[in-house]
């Protein structure tokens, strides 16, 4: 950069406490995840004068990656406080020929956050996460994960140079098992499901020995569920500052479809953005083997019922979400819809992203584009709205999920003959 002038940033967060998402009740800037009153998740609340005094001008003027919207986080606004590998900023693809395929005659994107350091969506909440959680004095990093969050806290650690410990199903993909035990840490199979890895992560960091350590998921949650919301921010910066008709969103626990909202509703408060006309709708995609909050929402009621995951999505495999309820609050407030999709679905959906736009996702992102086919087809989404779906996670870290369908399409005797022979030369 060359400009003499440095763009003005927020040296102090925005943030004033936690609240309780289901009574209200206030709580210090701390590190809790539940209501010592309702047991209701907490949230950070904001001063939300400081958040109108960002300017599109110092968001621009920040850097290429997800701090440049440090004045609507909760930490990280000195840059030599943050715990980072300095994600975001992917790419938002232009998406023609999937738009035909699927049947929508309007703009379609491709949100795609395989392109992170390292390849999911999870970079983002845990750059905030540990950020907020070494500011609280942690010293140790760890979480409960379904493999792209072990993937992150991970790498996030080595970089800081700090001890983590991550905890995982044992049946997760090879692929994400290497893909986080090559950074170092200490990596904890559990025979059980994500919901059991995760209860047992919520009886450890109750105790002595894991007093200095920070479950991003856990006990910092509420921290790490806002680095979401950049998901949504960035989308708008892309488009020049608009908020799309309509985004469809992969859900595990629903916490990242509740961020992506509640960025849209913060661009518009703080005016950044103007609310597009008939506003936003969002729209949720879970799979077939783990749909807890997409039977739900069809079934007209707020009650979820856990499930026991089974299916190719792994990464969406919780059966018990901690945020359904909000995800089914959203989407019912905007006049969006959920659904899922089947393994097979998933299968055709990840080669169809992969065939119409070059981007290879994995499971979470085949879900998400065979639930996009599927809302379209139902009339659920509007053909004729710009929408926005989100790629959350990378195909090589899943390639199993196609890796009996796809292949050399010949095999030929290295010579012209072979070639004329396979009818590569007419
Ligand atoms: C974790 C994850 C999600 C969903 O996250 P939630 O906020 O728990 O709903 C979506 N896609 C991928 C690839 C993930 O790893
Ligand atoms: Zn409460």
């Amino acid at each position: 950069m060359t400009s003499a002038v440095s763009a003005p940033t927020a040296t102090s967060s925005p943030a004033t406490g936690l609240v309780c998402r289901a009574c209200g009740a206030e709580y210090p800037l701390i590190a809790q995840h539940a209501c010592y009153e309702c047991f209701g998740p907490l949230e950070v609340a904001y001063d939300q004068a400081a958040l109108a005094r960002v300017t599109r001008e110092q968001i621009e003027a920040g850097p290429q990656n997800i701090w440049r919207y440090a004045g609507l986080l909760p930490a990280g606004q000195d840059p030599a406080t943050r715990v980072t590998l300095d994600p975001g900023l992917t790419p938002l693809v232009s998406a023609p020929a999937l738009a035909a395929a699927v049947g929508l005659r309007a703009p379609l994107w491709v949100k795609d956050d395989s392109a992170n350091p390292t390849h999911s969506f999870k970079d983002r909440v845990v750059s905030v996460a540990l950020t907020a959680a070494r500011g609280l004095g942690f010293t140790r990093f760890a979480c409960a994960s379904t493999g792209n969050l072990a993937n992150s806290v991970a790498a996030h650690a080595a970089r800081a140079g700090a001890p983590s410990i991550v905890f995982i199903p044992s049946d997760l993909e090879q692929g994400k098992v290497i893909t986080t035990a090559v950074y170092g840490g200490e990596l904890v199979a559990i025979e059980g499901s994500y919901d059991d890895v995760n209860r047992l992560c919520g009886e450890l960091v109750e105790t002595d020995e894991f007093e200095d350590t920070a479950f991003v998921n856990v006990n910092v949650r509420p921290f790490y569920a806002e680095g979401s919301k950049t998901l949504g921010y960035e989308v708008a910066e892309q488009l020049g500052w608009r908020i799309p008709a309509q985004v469809v969103i992969p859900m595990a626990s629903g916490e990242l479809l509740t961020k992506v909202d509640k960025a849209f509703s913060e661009l518009v408060e703080a005016g950044l953005v103007e609310a597009p006309e008939g506003g936003w709708k969002v729209f949720g995609a879970q799979s077939a083997g783990c749909n807890p909050i997409a039977t739900a929402l069809q079934a007209g009621t707020d009650e979820i019922v856990p499930v026991k995951p089974t299916g190719i999505a792994k990464s969406l495999n919780i059966g018990d979400p901690a945020a359904g309820a909000y995800a089914i609050e959203a989407v019912r407030r905007t006049g969006g819809w959920m659904d899922y999709a089947d393994d097979d679905e998933i299968r055709a959906g990840i080669r169809l992203l992969a065939e119409t736009t070059g981007v290879f996702a994995e499971t979470a992102g085949g879900t998400t584009v065979a639930v996009l086919k599927k809302l379209v087809e139902s009339g659920k989404l509007d053909p004729e709205k710009e929408t926005v779906v989100y790629n959350t996670g990378e195909g090589l870290k899943t390639l199993d999920a196609v890796a009996e369908q796809v292949g050399p399409t010949h095999r030929i005797k290295p010579s012209l003959r072979g070639a004329r022979e396979a009818g590569l030369l007419g």
